[in-house]
């Protein structure tokens, strides 16, 4: 096998498991009223201060994150948002982190009950 196809099957394996995960999440996103915003990024905030800030997130999407129980700080030290498959790192156009499941800041030592683990590409 080619460097270049090892990469796409991991990509693809990446993918497929983003995918199952945040289908298996429809179900429950649905019965909070707000399906259609699974697998939305976050709001963009100003600054990592902010990250903090759920002013601007709506009712439905702070259930959402009430029922997977997320906090700020993991319990379990070697299981956080930073490894999870579903967390999506903070970018230049989004200064703080969040995850594929609900919108809203997401802290990178955060934790939720749907973690999984990251698949390494
Ligand atoms: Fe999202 Fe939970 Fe994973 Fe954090 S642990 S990125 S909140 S699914």
């Amino acid at each position: 096998m080619t460097r270049y196809s090892k990469r796409n099957t991991v990509s693809r394996r990446r993918f497929l498991s983003a995918t199952i995960l945040a289908g298996a999440m429809l179900p429950f996103a649905a019965a909070c009223g707000k399906k259609e915003n699974a697998g939305q990024l976050p709001d963009v905030t100003t600054s990592p201060s902010d990250c903090r800030d759920l002013s601007g997130v709506s009712a439905e999407d702070l259930a959402i994150r009430e029922k997977l129980a997320y906090v700020n700080e993991s319990p379990i030290p070697e299981n956080e948002c930073s490894n999870c498959n579903l967390y999506l790192p903070p970018t230049d156009e989004r200064k703080c982190g969040g995850c594929m499941l609900f919108k809203g800041p997401v802290e990178a030592k955060g934790y939720c009950t749907y973690w999984a683990p990251k698949i390494e590409g």
